[in-house]
This record gives structure tokens, sequence and C-alpha cells, in this order.
């Protein structure tokens, strides 16, 4: 493709899943022509805010919806959100929050590298049980008048750990405080859409980048028709702390565009295509001596079939790392997901015919 390769710029090839680093998914071409009409006309971006949110609400069927500019946008603009209470002063002030509620309750074993959403708006996490576990108490205990608002990461990684989420939101809102759910990567299934709201829960954020393939720089902020309110204030077009979370007018028509298709599809069609192509790897590999191929699931979502291969370095003469680094170093680059002794195959975003390429180059390194 001339417009990249003028630069300089390898194709990659994603096996690996919604990776912000290599682009995440490919926004679908119907969403980019939506887009580009959207180009042509100047609009009142917090008048298309409120229109492109109740046309995406009523789609959903959430009372509300406030698009942000990324998952991670959504979560810092719910949380200064809650910390304000529709405060103007306050909103002013952040991420100076002396004298607000500015305790966001999350469990220990929900950490991960989006907490900065909640601390960059002046949030202070408080964190309850251990690695792997936390009790009601625990989180009955920690609820104080500074609390804001609990947090509950809804992921592959933590969605089966202690405290399900519908105990999060009963003691929550046995409290009187607000939950705001983190389910960036968890559509597919479609039904969380719609489901992860009907637990209670206040807000549900969901990229509009990942397995919605709408514009990579939005999200859905599932919520009240108030809590839309409630986080206008804080991002672009206005001028708080939020200036720098901007979601354009062709982004907010993008993800519209994105939800509207993403209802349509065949959705157990699509599984059945990856759960082909995920076996079509472990087909391949069958009988190299050093590489166990074997149906998985994604790490992100046990809704994504993929195809996991354990590398046997001593047989192989390669760790998995040696055979990532191989894949990743060709032209194109192949991108997968790799741990200390496996390799996994994702086909969530290849287009049609790369996960050939993709077996190809996979047989060309380990017959090497
Ligand atoms: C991807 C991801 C985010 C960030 O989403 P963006 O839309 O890229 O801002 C936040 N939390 C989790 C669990 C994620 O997987």
């Amino acid at each position: 493709m001339v417009i990249y390769t003028e630069l300089g710029i390898r194709q990659v090839i994603n096996a690996w899943g919604p990776m912000t680093i290599i682009g995440s998914a490919l926004v679908r071409p119907e969403v980019v022509t939506a887009m580009a009409e959207a180009a042509a006309w100047h609009v009142d971006v917090i008048e298309l805010q409120r229109a492109a949110g109740r046309r995406l609400a009523e789609l959903i069927g959430v009372e509300g919806c406030y698009i942000a500019g990324g998952c991670a946008a959504g979560l810092a603009i719910a949380t200064a959100a809650m910390m304000t209470d529709g405060d103007a002063a306050k909103v002013a002030r952040l991420p100076e929050t002396t004298g607000m509620r500015n305790e966001v309750v999350m469990q220990r074993s929900h950490r991960n590298p989006y907490d900065h959403a909640f601390t960059q708006v002046g949030g202070r996490i408080v964190e309850i049980g251990h690695a792997w576990q936390a009790f009601d108490w625990e989180l009955a205990d920690a609820i104080g008048p500074q609390t804001a608002a609990v947090v509950f990461v809804y992921s592959q990684r933590t969605m089966n750990l202690s405290l399900s989420l519908a105990e999060t939101v009963a003691i929550a809102h046995a409290h009187n405080v607000p939950v705001i759910v983190d389910a960036a990567a968890e559509v597919p299934p479609a039904g969380n859409l719609r489901d992860l709201k009907t637990t209670g829960a206040d807000v549900v954020v969901i990229s509009g980048g990942k397995g919605l393939r709408g514009p990579q720089n939005s999200a859905l902020v599932l919520c009240t028709e108030a809590m839309v309110e409630a986080c206008i204030p804080h991002a672009a077009p206005l001028h708080s702390h939020g200036r720098s979370m901007k979601t354009t007018k062709e982004d907010m028509i993008g993800l519209v565009k994105a939800v509207e298709i993403y209802q349509g599809l065949d959705h157990d069609l699509i599984t059945q295509r990856w759960q082909a192509e995920a076996a079509s790897v472990v087909a391949a590999v069958a009988g190299i001596d050093g590489i166990d191929g074997a149906p998985g699931y994604a790490g992100y979502s046990d809704k994504i079939p993929v195809a996991d291969l354990v590398i046997e370095p001593r047989v192989l003469g390669r760790d998995a790392a040696d055979l990532a680094a191989a894949l990743a170093a060709g032209d194109p680059s192949i991108r997968v997901a790799q741990d200390q002794q496996s390799l996994t195959i994702n086909p969530q975003f290849l287009q049609t015919g790369e996960m050939d390429a993709v077996i190809a180059r996979l047989l060309e390194l380990l017959t090497a």
C-alpha cells in the first residue's frame, strides 16, 4: 500500500489481538466511508455527542451513552464525573481533588496497566484483597465518605475471580456508591453490549476500536442520560482537564456506524470461521517435533477461538520468544501473542488469505 511503503513502513499481519501498538482492529470500510462523509460538514459537536449517544443507546437498549475517545478516556471521564457531581468549580479544579470524594475502590487482582485512567483525573486507588482474591466484607469496609466509585475490570483474567460483578454492584449500591465497569475488550459476545449494563452497573465502558471495529479512539460509555450530561463538561470540545481526550465528529459517526453493522452480523458464522482457521494452524503443525498445537481461546476473551502452540525448545532448537521475534522480523511482519512456553495464533483480526500467509511463514521458519 503506497501510503505506507512511501514512508518505508512494513505491513503488519495481526494474528495477535486488538493491540493499540499495531493499530488494533482494522476499521470497517463502511465505517471509514461514514467518517469521510462526516468530515464534509461542520456541526455542533456537543449536539452531535447527544444525538449520536441517543442513537447508540437506542441500538443497544440502554438509557444513555456518552462517546469517549477510547475506553481509557471513558474510564477517566466517568471517574471524574463521579468525583465532581456536576459542580463546575470542581470540574475546573481537576486533577486537584482536595475536598472532593476521590477514592476509587478496586480489587487488587483487577489492577492493570490502564489504571492511569483513574489516577490521571486525581482519583486515588484503594485496593482490596490480594493478588487473586477479595471478599465481600473487604469491599464493604473499604467504602467510606471519600469513595467516588467502585471499579470492576470485566476481562477474561478477572471476571471469574472471587467477588463477581453482581456481588460488587450489590455491595456498592447498598452503600450508595456507583460502579464503573471496564469491559474494553469483551465484545464479542455481542450480548455484552447490553447485558453488562443490566447487572445494575452504573457505567460500562467498551472500546469502539476492538471487537466493534469502529474508530480506534472511540468508546461506548453506557450509562444514564444524566450521566451523559455529567460527562460532557469533562472533555473536549470544552476546556477542562479532559481537553486532551478529544473525540471528533468523525469518530462519533464512525462508532454509530460500527455498532449498526456489528449488530447485523452473523456472530455464529464468524465464530465458526475463527474455529476453522485456528484448527488449520493446529493441523499444519501436527507432526512437527517440538511444537504441540491445540485449539484454545484468546487470553482476553473465551469467545475468540485461537491456536495455542506449545514450544519445546530443546527439541525445536528455539524457544517461543525466538519464534515470535522471527515472525515479527519478516515483511510483512507477523505479530502473535507469546508467553514463556507458547505462541498463540489469533484469527479475530486476520483479513481473507492472511491465515494462509501466517501458516506458510511459520512452516518456513520451523523447517529451516
Ligand atoms: C484495551 C483496554 C483498555 C483501553 O482501551 P482503549 O480503547 O484502547 O483506550 C482498557 N482496559 C482494558 C481491560 C483493555 O483491554
